[in-house]
């Protein structure tokens, strides 16, 4: 188990004081103006050897992707965005930094802006998150009055603008590009990559997009050293990570943990173990709604890491929201309720995910009730393969994606639905 020094996010649960002071006793902005005295190209290495991977999802190395900016200016301005539009269903972990930690992140926003030459920061916040933006907003104006931000901030030498900005609901604005647009004013639809943002950003301009998480977690690894982060978990599986788990445990939580932690070990320390015990564990989604579910067999001694859900699972770390189901599940509709939730959030620009998720869900719709034929989940499987890898962002294979899970974990469940139906025993199953 993660000891208490090696937590980065010290006030997760609100226990403590949020504001500038208290989070300078526990230790932010302490010799910040040194670590930006560094300069650009130490602080870019050290986060490369940190090994931190994107936090938003994806896990693409987060210095590497630093490392894209333009190393000079060629007139055009820099910026880094923050993406903290956290809407994936199960994903709740960003929202506990804003509202208790919200001085890691807005320090983390100064350093990794100092490393990429940007002037200017956008923190896009879901809209939703009314209390965390109030929070967020409120360690902004303090950061402000203590010249924390703003001209020379921190005494840095560096003129550092950071700007919050709402937005209004809509999933798809939490993907980078849609992200941008809607910066930008426009409809939040996304663009083709590449280019990507490091390329062409906001306003056309260098942009590196990144998780708060991602973006909270800088100021640590760089005061405490690449080395100490990367003591943390697997090879290609490093640091420390915040593991949002609901549904079906004793004690809903999020919590920071090591990377690769097991399964077992992170519900048994912190969530109070599942409910009814393990053997009532039915299924897992261990990465938030996008990432296939697995059968609760296989996830006691899975190790909680991106390259262990993804290759001997066939699922994915993903936000590392962990959604926990028991036996009374019908796990068929949870999936349907997902297929529906992607219909609903799809931007429709392209055929295969504007037609694609409409058609999952309704054919999903029918299994639910067990109204349908066997073929058809053999059908469903193909839809669901013509719309992964189809479409201009991943929101196409985030609605593939859960359905080819439960076929592929649940098929023999699908079938005795609708063999009951056909046989006018559906209630008996449904009560099983
Ligand atoms: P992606 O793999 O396309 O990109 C990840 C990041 O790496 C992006 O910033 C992208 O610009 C960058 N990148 C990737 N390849 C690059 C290259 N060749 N050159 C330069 N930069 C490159 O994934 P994505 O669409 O950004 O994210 C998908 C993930 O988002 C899903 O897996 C899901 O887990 C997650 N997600 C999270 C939330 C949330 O609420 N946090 C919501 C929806 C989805
Ligand atoms: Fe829009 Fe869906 Fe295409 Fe993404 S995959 S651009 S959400 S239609």
């Amino acid at each position: 188990m993660l000891a208490d020094q090696d937590r980065i996010f010290t006030n997760l649960y609100g226990m403590h004081d949020r504001t500038l002071d208290g989070a300078k006793k526990r230790g932010h902005w302490d010799g910040t103006k040194d670590l930006i005295a560094k300069g650009r190209d130490w602080i870019i290495e050290e986060m490369k050897a940190s090994g931190l991977r994107g936090r938003g999802g994806a896990g693409f190395p987060t210095g590497l992707k630093w490392s894209f900016m333009p190393k000079e200016s060629d007139g055009r301005p820099a910026y880094l965005v923050v993406n903290a539009d956290e809407s994936e269903p199960g994903t709740c972990k960003d929202r506990e930094i804003m509202r208790h930690d919200p001085h890691t992140l807005i320090e983390g926003c100064l350093i990794a802006s100092f490393a990429m030459q940007a002037h200017a920061c956008y923190i896009y916040i879901r809209g939703e998150y009314i209390r965390e933006r109030e929070a967020l907003q409120a360690a902004i104006d303090e950061a402000y009055d203590a010249g924390l931000l703003g001209k020379n901030a921190a005494g840095s030498g560096w003129d550092f603008e950071l700007f919050l900005h709402h937005g209004a609901g809509a999933y798809i604005c939490g993907e980078e590009t849609a992200l941008l647009e809607s910066l930008e004013g426009k409809k939040g639809m996304p663009r083709m990559k590449p280019p990507f943002p490091a390329g062409a950003g906001l306003y056309g301009c260098p942009t590196t997009v990144n998780n708060v998480e991602s973006i909270a977690v800088v100021p640590t690894i760089l005061r405490r050293g690449a080395e100490w982060f990367s003591s943390f978990g697997r090879d290609n599986n490093k640091g420390t990570k915040l593991f949002a788990v609901s549904g079906h445990v004793n004690n809903p939580c999020v919590v920071e943990e090591a990377m690769s932690i097991s399964f077992e070990e992170l519900i048994e320390k912190h969530c109070g173990g599942i409910r009814g015990g393990w053997d009532n564990l039915k299924a897992v989604i261990p990465g938030g709604s996008s990432v296939p579910c697995v059968r609760g067999e296989k996830m006691r001694d899975a190790i909680m890491d991106f390259d262990y859900l993804r290759g001997e699972l066939g699922s994915g770390l993903g936000t590392a929201a962990v959604i926990v189901m028991d036996k009374d599940t019908d796990i068929i509709k949870a999936i349907w309720r997902l297929a529906k939730f992607y219909k609903h959030e799809s931007c429709g620009q392209c055929t295969p995910c504007r037609e694609g998720t409409g058609w999952m869900m309704r054919v999903m719709e029918r299994l639910v009730k067990g109204e349908a034929d066997e073929e058809e989940i053999d059908m469903l499987w193909d839809v669901t393969k013509q719309v992964e890898g189809h479409t201009i962002c991943a929101l196409g294979d985030a609605a593939a994606w859960p359905i080819q899970g439960l076929i592929r974990n649940f098929r023999d469940e699908i079938e005795d639905r609708i063999k009951a139906q056909k046989t006018g025993r559906l209630s008996a199953v449904a009560a099983e």
